[in-house]
C-alpha cells in the first residue's frame, strides 16, 4: 500500500470567538504543509467541534468551512465539556480517514509536533502522544498540582503518560478498537494506553493561550482530576479495605486493652481517649463511605449507558441544504 494516509485534525472549541480567527489560519497552513511535504493526502481534512459555545464560536466555524472545503465544522447540542468533543470529532472521523490528530484550538499546543507525529505514524506507531517538554508557561501552582496528580495516578496503577494532555495522533485502527470502551465517564489520556498498539511519544513545549482565557478553573480540573483516578483504578477501595482492617485490628486490641485494664480496677473516667477514638472512627468512617459513594455514583452514571455526545448540525449538511444537491459530505473517495 503506498497511497498517502488521510489526516482529520479534530480540534474542540469552546466560546472561543477570541482565538479562532487567529489560529484557524495556522491549522490550515499546518495541513497544507502535511499535504505539500508528501506526508498526508490531499483530501485531509481539519474538524472544528463546536461545543454547545454561547458566543460567535459556531458562526465563526461555518464561514470558516464556506470559504474553505478543507474545514469542516460539528455542533454539539450543548455543552458537554472537552472528553465528549473530542470523542464526539473523533467518531466522525474514524470512518472517513486513517489518522486524527487532536489539539486544542488555543494555539497552546505546538503545532510543529505534527510533522514528527505523523513521521511516527508512518514508521509504524498507531498512537503518538504530544508531550509538553516543559511547564515554564503554568502557574507554580498549576505545575506543583499537576506533577503530583500524576505520581498518585502512577502509584495507583493507572497507566498515564506523563506530562500528556490531549494533543495526540491516533491512527483509525485504534479509534474503532476504542469505539468499544462505552464509558460515559471519560479520561481520554488514562483510556488510549489502555487500547494499547505500538505507541511513541512527541516532545514540544506548551506556549500561552494566544487570545482569550482558559475554561479549566480549579473547579473542572479537581473535576477531570478525579475523574481520573475514578475512571482508571479501582485502589482506593482496596486502600479503604485494609485502612478498615488496619483500625479493626488496632481497636480490637484496644477494647482487650480496656477490659483488662478494668478487671485490675485501674480505670478512670476516659473522657479524652473515648472523644479521640469515636473522632478518628467517625472520620475515616465518613471518609470512606464518601470514596465508595463516588464509585457508586460512577457506576449510576454508567447504567444509564446515555450518549456521551449529540451532535445537532454539520457544516456539510449546511451547505448541502443550501445548494440543494447530491453532496453526501466528506465522504472516504
Ligand atoms: N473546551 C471544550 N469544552 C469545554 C471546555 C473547553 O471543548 O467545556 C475546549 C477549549 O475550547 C480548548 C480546549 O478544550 O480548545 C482546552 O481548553 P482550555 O484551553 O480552556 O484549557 P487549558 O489549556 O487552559 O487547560
Ligand atoms: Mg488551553
Amino acid at each position: 500500500m503506498n497511497t498517502k494516509p488521510v489526516l482529520w485534525i479534530i480540534i474542540p472549541c469552546y466560546n472561543e470567538q477570541e482565538v479562532l480567527p487567529v489560529t484557524a489560519p495556522m491549522f490550515l497552513d499546518k495541513l497544507q504543509f502535511l499535504v505539500g511535504s508528501g506526508r498526508v493526502d490531499a483530501g485531509s481534512r481539519i474538524l472544528f467541534v463546536n461545543d454547545g459555545s454561547r458566543d460567535r464560536t459556531w458562526e465563526i466555524i461555518c464561514d470558516l468551512a464556506d470559504k474553505d472545503s478543507r474545514i469542516l465544522g460539528i455542533s454539539q447540542s450543548r455543552n458537554r465539556g472537552h472528553q465528549n468533543a473530542l470523542v464526539a470529532g473523533m467518531m466522525e472521523a474514524v470512518d472517513r480517514c486513517d489518522i486524527t490528530i487532536t489539539i486544542d484550538c488555543d494555539g497552546q499546543d505546538d503545532l510543529n509536533a505534527m510533522d514528527e507525529m505523523v513521521d511516527q505514524y508512518l514508521g509504524g506507531c498507531e498512537i503518538v502522544y504530544g508531550v509538553r517538554s516543559d511547564r515554564d508557561t503554568d502557574t507554580w501552582f498549576k505545575r506543583t498540582t499537576a506533577q503530583g496528580y500524576y505520581k498518585i495516578l502512577g502509584g495507583l496503577g493507572a497507566e498515564v503518560v506523563y506530562n500528556h494532555a490531549d494533543y495526540r495522533l491516533v491512527s483509525s485502527r485504534v479509534l474503532r478498537e476504542f469505539a468499544n470502551f462505552k464509558e460515559v465517564n471519560l479520561y481520554l489520556r488514562g483510556m488510549f494506553p489502555l487500547v494499547g498498539f505500538k505507541s511513541t511519544s512527541v516532545y514540544y513545549s506548551r506556549k500561552e493561550r494566544l487570545a482569550g482565557d482558559s475554561h479549566y478553573p480549579l473547579r473542572k480540573m479537581l473535576a477531570l482530576a478525579f475523574d481520573g483516578i475514578t475512571s482508571l483504578s479501582i485502589k482506593p477501595i482496596h486502600l479503604i479495605t485494609g485502612l478498615g482492617i488496619g483500625v479493626a485490628l488496632i481497636s480490637f486490641v484496644g477494647v482487650l486493652w480496656s477490659v483488662i485494664t478494668h478487671i485490675l480496677g485501674g480505670t478512670v473516667a476516659g473522657w479524652a481517649s473515648m472523644t479521640c477514638i469515636i473522632c478518628f472512627l467517625g472520620g475515616i468512617q465518613l471518609l470512606s463511605l464518601g470514596v465508595i459513594g463516588e464509585y457508586v455514583g460512577k457506576t449510576y452514571m454508567e447504567t444509564k449507558q446515555r450518549p456521551r455526545y449529540i451532535i445537532s448540525e454539520r457544516t456539510w449538511e449546511k451547505k448541502k441544504e443550501r445548494a440543494g444537491s447530491g453532496d453526501d459530505g466528506p465522504a472516504r473517495e
